[in-house]
């Protein structure tokens, strides 16, 4: 089969590797629409764990194989990828708390990916869907299950006031799930008009371009002493420090950006949350009990009601065969972008 595979670091190749077979337990997906995601990206730009690699994990496609101890009855059924693997054993499992796994895999990143014509998955790792949801929307549902349990740890409720840093993926996904839930007040933060744009049309009431306006001030001018919960999505320190000034006392700051591991916080932060008594949370994927937990069905019922909507969401779309010069350009800033599909079935 055709994939595209991670050689080195910045190094992408579209070529043929043997088609995997599924093993006891597992079923195939044939591929029909992959979404790239930002840690995808950032594999190729920093460099990854283990070379060589298909990446990819924001898959959907159709079942056309199962191994030993898997029913036939999953062939011709619509998937999705859920890419972590995790052991169901150890004591964080247990608790339900699958991304804190002490051994798991990950599809994409720790065993082979979506970026390929077929992709072998556990049979626990593929979310069965209705035939009347389209391949491309379903390949945006792992994005959205991080925003979606981001307003979780957020102990998000309807009518509070919300603030979301960065309207990149996950950002956008955020203002959605805000708006689905019944978001008081969405404020959307960008240095990119475009992005706000496509903000504004996802469900934000107020977006702020902070190269343009003192986004502390404007803040304070719209929800006073700060808002319910604050989402940081953008990964930039300077991003981090404010969350705590946006936010009001008592409220919550849930962080998803992954932040550049050089750069430290001075303790005023600590201070001013004390102070403020404001919760900080990580969030580190998108997984509760059972697995893979709510945020994945209530994706797939938004889906299918049209409250998501992934439409707005994707700006290219390619062949997969094409993926090599689109994460080149990407990693040369050349290709200002939102979502991109590529598609394993089109030749150039
Ligand atoms: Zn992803
Ligand atoms: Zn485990």
């Amino acid at each position: 089969m055709k994939a595209t595979v991670l050689e080195n670091k910045a190094v992408l190749t579209y070529k043929d590797v043997p088609t995997p077979e599924p093993g006891p337990g597992h079923v195939r997906l044939k591929v029909k629409a992959i979404s790239i995601c930002g840690s995808d990206i950032k594999r190729y730009v920093d460099g990854h764990r283990m070379y060589p690699l298909i990446l990819g994990h924001e898959n959907s496609g159709v079942i056309d194989r199962v191994g030993e101890g898997v029913s036939e009855s999953y062939i011709g059924k619509h998937a999705a990828i859920i890419p972590l693997v995790p052991c169901f054993e150890c004591e964080q499992c247990q608790r339900g708390y699958y991304s804190a796994c002490h051994s798991y895999s990950f599809i994409g990143s720790r065993q082979s990916g979506g970026f390929a014509e077929f992709v072998d998955l556990p049979e626990r790792n593929d979310l069965i869907l209705p035939d009347a949801l389209s391949f491309e929307h379903a390949a945006l549902i792992e994005p959205s299950t991080v925003a979606r349990h981001m307003l979780d740890l957020g102990d998000f409720k309807s009518r509070q006031t919300a603030i979301v840093l960065g309207a990149g993926s996950i950002g956008l996904m955020a203002v959605q799930w805000l708006r689905i839930l019944g978001a008081k007040l969405i404020i959307v933060t960008d240095i990119l008009e475009d992005n706000l744009q496509i903000a504004s049309r996802l469900g934000a009431h107020v977006t702020l371009n902070p190269s343009k306006v003192d986004v502390i001030k404007e803040v304070q001018r719209l929800v006073g002493d700060g808002a319910d919960l604050v989402l940081e999505a953008t990964g930039v320190p300077q991003v981090l420090e404010q969350t705590l000034s946006i936010t009001r006392p008592r409220g919550r700051v849930v962080l998803a950006g992954n932040q550049p591991l050089d750069r430290s916080l001075p303790l005023t932060f600590i201070e001013n949350m004390m102070r403020r008594e404001i919760g900080l949370i990580g969030c580190f994927m998108s997984y509760s009990a059972p697995f893979p937990g709510h945020e994945w069905t209530e994706t797939i019922a938004a889906l299918l009601n049209g409250s998501l909507d992934m439409d707005t969401m994707i700006s290219h779309r390619y062949p997969l065969s094409k993926a090599p010069d689109v994460f080149e350009r990407i990693g040369a800033h050349e290709l200002a972008h939102q979502k991109i599909i590529l598609n394993p079935e089109e030749t150039a």
